[in-house]
C-alpha cells in the first residue's frame, strides 16, 4: 500500500467520519513543551482549527530535541513499536511534501558495519529480521559501502548494511520551523513562560496558569520532555521516567563529507544539512565526560573512519537527557480517568514527532482512541 494511504488511515479517521465518543470536542488546547512533540502537536491541533497556545518555557528546541543525534528510524522491537515507528517515517515523508522539501532534513537512510565476528554476526541476523517485516535494508560489501559514503575507512568488515529507508535531520532548525508553521496558522507561541499550576476547580481543567498569567484551557498537553512528570503532577498524574544521558561531539560547519547516518564501530556520525558534524560514541552512553580533551578524543577515534575529523576542532560538547518512560516505551493519550490533560513523552521523539503530532491532534479533538497508541499508555504502569 502506498505510504501516504497507510498513514492516513491512522491519522485521519475522524475526518472519514468515525463519531466520536460524545464529548464535547475541546477547542481551547494549551500545549507544554515547545521541543519537537509539542511543536508537531501544536501545529497539527491549530491546522485541525483549535485554539491552541504553545508554552514553552525556555525557547523552541531547547530541551532533549537541541542535544538530539535526530536520527529517524524504525530499527525497533517488538514488532507493534516496529509499525510504529515505521508509521512515524512515513509521517516525516508526509511533513517533508508539506513544507514543498524544505526542512533540514537528509533522506538516503544510514550506513552500519562491523568488523568483529559476533557483531557482524548479529547484524546479519538483524538485516534477515527486518528485512521480513517489510523494512528497507539489505546487506553490501566494501565496494557498495564505498559507493554510498566514499570518503568511509571502514577497515575490515565482518558484514555491513545499508538501512535504505531511514534520515536525520536539524532537530531545532524543524522545531523552529514548526513552531513558526503554528503561528502562521494561528496558534499564540508564548516564550519564555513556563507552565506552573493548573486551575482544576469542579474536578475539569478550567485553566493554565503559567509565569505569563492563566490561559482559560478545555485540555493541556504535556509535552515538556524530561519534565513531563512535574507538570503532569500538577493534575495528580505520575509519569515515570528513567534516567538516560548521552553525550555529543559537534564539529563546526565544513564542506560535506557524508550524507548519511554512519554507524561505525568506534561511534556514531551525521553531518547535519548545515554542515557541522555530530557524533557520539555509543547511543546507550551513560552520563559522560563533556570536556573538550574528552571530545578531541573522540573525533581521533573516529579519524579511523573519517579520516578528516582527525583535523577538525569541537565546536562544543552537549550532555541531553532522554525523556525515556520507565519501560523504554513512548506514553502518549489522555491520563487515565481525565479527558483534560494529555501526555506525550518519549525517546525517540525525533522519529515519531510528526506522527505522534498527527495521532495526538486525532484524539484530542474527535476524542477517537487510535489503535495504534493502544499500547503506549500511561495505564500500563498500573501496579
Ligand atoms: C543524546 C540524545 C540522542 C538522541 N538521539 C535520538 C535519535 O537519534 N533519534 C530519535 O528519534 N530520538 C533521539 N533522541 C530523543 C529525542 O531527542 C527526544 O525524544 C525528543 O527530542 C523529545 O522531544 P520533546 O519535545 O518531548 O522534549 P524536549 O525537546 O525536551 O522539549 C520539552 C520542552 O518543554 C519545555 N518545558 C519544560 N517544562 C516546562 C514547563 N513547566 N512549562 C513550559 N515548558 C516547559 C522545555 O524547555 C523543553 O523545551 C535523543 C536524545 C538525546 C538526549
Amino acid at each position: 500500500m502506498h505510504r501516504r494511504t497507510v498513514l492516513e488511515l491512522f491519522a485521519g479517521l475522524a475526518a472519514a467520519g468515525v463519531p466520536s465518543l460524545g464529548a464535547q470536542a475541546p477547542r481551547r488546547v494549551v500545549v507544554a513543551g515547545g521541543g519537537i512533540i509539542g511543536a508537531n502537536i501544536a501545529c497539527q491541533l491549530v491546522t485541525r482549527g483549535a485554539d491552541v497556545t504553545l508554552v514553552e518555557r525556555a525557547r523552541p528546541g531547547a530541551g532533549a530535541t537541541a542535544d538530539s543525534f535526530a536520527w529517524i528510524n524504525a530499527k525497533k522491537r517488538p514488532l507493534d513499536y516496529f509499525n510504529l515507528s515505521r508509521m512515524g517515517l512515513q509521517a516525516w515523508h508526509q511533513l517533508d511534501r508539506e513544507f514543498s522539501g524544505t526542512l533540514p532534513l537528509a533522506w538516503g537512510g544510514s550506513v552500519e558495519w562491523h568488523a568483529d565476528d559476533t557483531r557482524g554476526a548479529a547484524l546479519r541476523a538483524q538485516i534477515r529480521d527486518f528485512r521480513q517485516w517489510g523494512y528497507g535494508v539489505r546487506a553490501i560489501n566494501a565496494a557498495g559501502l564505498r559507493a554510498l559514503e566514499p570518503r568511509l575507512v571502514p577497515g575490515p568488515l565482518a558484514s555491513a548494511a545499508h538501512w535504505e529507508d531511514e534520515a536525520h535531520i536539524d532537530p531545532v532548525g524543524v522545531t523552529e520551523m514548526l513552531v513558526k508553521r503554528a503561528q502562521t496558522n494561528g496558534a499564540r507561541v508564548e516564550y519564555p513562560a513556563e507552565v506552573t499550576g493548573l486551575d482544576l476547580a469542579g474536578g475539569r481543567l478550567r485553566a493554565v496558569r503559567t509565569s505569563k498569567g492563566d490561559l482559560a484551557a478545555d485540555v493541556l498537553v504535556a509535552a515538556c520532555g524530561t519534565d513531563t512528570p512535574r507538570v503532569a503532577a500538577l493534575a495528580g498524574v505520575r509519569v515515570p521516567l528513567r534516567d538516560a544521558p548521552g553525550v555529543l561531539v559537534h564539529v563546526p560547519p565544513g564542506p560535506r563529507l557524508i550524507d548519511r547516518v554512519a554507524l561505525a564501530p568506534p561511534g556514531n556520525i551525521k553531518q547535519k544539512p548545515d554542515g557541522r558534524i555530530v557524533t557520539g560514541s555509543d547511543f546507550a552512553s551513560g552520563g559522560g565526560d563533556t570536556s573538550r580533551e574528552a571530545g578531541e578524543r573522540h573525533l581521533q577515534r573516529m579519524a579511523a573512519v573519517l579520516p578528516e575529523l582527525g583535523k577538525a576542532a569541537v565546536e562544543k560538547m552537549t550532555q541531553g537527557f532522554r525523556p525515556m518512560p520507565a519501560d523504554g516505551f513512548p506514553i502518549v493519550g489522555f491520563a487515565p480517568g481525565r479527558s483534560d490533560v494529555y501526555i506525550a513523552v518519549m525517546h525517540s521523539g525525533v522519529t515519531l514527532g510528526p506522527l505522534v503530532g498527527r495521532l495526538a491532534a486525532t484524539e484530542i479533538l474527535d476524542r477517537v482512541p487510535l489503535a495504534a497508541l493502544a499500547a503506549y499508555r500511561l495505564e500500563r504502569f498500573k501496579g
